[in-house]
């Protein structure tokens, strides 16, 4: 396929996005804006591991634990599962949108000798609102769409089949944003070069308007 798209005069060489906030930041609303307009591969840990989950695999059995209690699952089986991801073709051709990784230090050092970053965007949100905004949010399991109960309300008709994640109650999404924010600075410092702060804390299409013109400019660049 390199050769066929790769040498064409004009032709947008694939980005390489990582997408960084804490739990309910916005990203999963970004990350579908980002994946349409710029056609990425958008690759999700947190979907990933709930998948495994589901499918009862190894991975799915040693990660379930943790995921319920808001912890994190080992960096080393994550570097393996995001390094193998990260080394098909898909990749090469489309680029990639990385959601949920990295996360902790070591996982950001790993990242840095797998693939080139072009940006590592930072959905910037209060702790208060990301708390609020958790404890509220419902998933539909047959689409996997995320509502709010308040500020993006489902459907009266499917209500019955939501979900509230095990991992999004008050205790858990205390735990989690912790986590995030133990971790971010040194990831930021790691990317510095590649890092952007979005204030994440306004209307979606306005962090969006943000992301946009920031990733254009980065497809700009690399023609
Ligand atoms: P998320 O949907 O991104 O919030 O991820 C849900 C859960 O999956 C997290 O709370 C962690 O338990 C686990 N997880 C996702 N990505 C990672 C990662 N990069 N490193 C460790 N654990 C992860």
């Amino acid at each position: 396929m390199d050769f066929l798209f790769g040498k064409k005069k004009g032709a947008k060489k694939p980005l390489g996005i990582v997408i960084c906030g804490g739990p309910g930041s916005g990203k999963g609303t970004q990350c579908e804006y980002i994946k349409e307009k710029f056609g990425v591969v958008h690759l999700s840990t947190g979907d990933m591991l709930r998948a495994a989950v589901k499918s009862g695999s190894d991975i799915g059995k040693e990660a379930e634990k943790v995921m319920a209690t808001g912890g994190l699952v080992s960096d080393e089986l994550m570097i393996k599962v995001i390094g193998e991801r990260l080394d098909q073709d898909d990749i090469k051709t489309s680029g990639f949108l990385l959601d949920g990784f990295p996360r902790t230090p070591a996982q950001a050092e790993a990242l840095k000798d797998m693939v080139p970053i072009d940006i590592v965007l930072f959905l910037e949100v209060p702790d208060e609102v990301l708390t609020g905004r958790m404890t509220g949010r419902r998933l539909d399991p047959e689409t996997g769409a995320i509502y709010h109960l308040v500020t993006k309300p489902p459907p009266a008709d499917i209500m019955e089949r939501l979900v509230h994640r095990a991992d999004d109650n008050e205790e858990t999404a205390k735990t989690r944003i912790s986590t995030y924010n133990d971790n971010a600075s040194y990831i930021k410092s790691t990317f510095k070069d590649e890092t952007l702060e979005v204030n994440g804390n306004q209307k979606p299409t306005l962090v969006w308007k943000s992301i946009s013109a920031a990733l254009r400019k980065k497809q700009k660049a690399k023609k």
